[in-house]
């Protein structure tokens, strides 16, 4: 048997994981990221390269749409977090820090889409990686 010490074990090398493994790792963290497939084989790796980003000036439209699109299957706990953290987060990692390419308005404002059941355009889009599919693999 081998035994491996790190500060921190993240099972799944997604979107998710891949985040949460990074700004351990940036916090001065040894990190081991594990994963069940291969390096880009997650859900992540088949994104379109649009997500949810705008949610003001009332969150609580999308948190109807969410509902609507699930059938009502949706866990509220969940989507609860997601109006409340969702924001942030894709500004900090995916705007702040990774500078993703989103596409912008002539006045360089976000280009937001709308999508499935969104009730609003909400969603940041970005064409260059709806073409090349690399937003984990920019983020490993
Ligand atoms: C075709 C497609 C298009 C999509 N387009 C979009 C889009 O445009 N916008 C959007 O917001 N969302 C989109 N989604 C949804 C989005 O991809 C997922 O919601 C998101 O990628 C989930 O990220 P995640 O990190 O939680 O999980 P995943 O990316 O699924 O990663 C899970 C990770 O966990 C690992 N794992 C699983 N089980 C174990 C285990 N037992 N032990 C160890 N590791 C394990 C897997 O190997 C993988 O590395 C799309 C999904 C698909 C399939």
């Amino acid at each position: 048997m081998r035994i491996f010490q790190t500060d921190c074990l993240v099972l799944g090398a997604g979107l998710a994981g891949s985040a949460y493994a990074l700004r351990l790792a940036r916090a001065g963290f040894q990190v081991e990221l594990l994963s069940l497939g291969q390096p880009e084989q997650a859900n992540s790796d088949w994104a379109q390269g649009g997500i949810i980003y705008e949610t003001a000036p009332d969150p609580a439209p999308l948190g109807r749409d969410i509902l609507a699109a699930s059938d009502g299957t949706a866990n509220p706990a969940a989507i609860a977090q997601l109006l409340r953290e969702g924001p942030a987060a894709v500004r900090e990692l995916l705007l702040d820090e990774l500078q993703v390419p989103f596409d912008r308005d002539a006045a360089g404002r976000l280009d937001l889409a709308r999508e499935g059941r969104c009730s609003r355009n909400r969603q940041a889009s970005c064409s260059y990686l709806q073409t090349s599919g690399k937003m984990p693999a920019d983020l490993r």
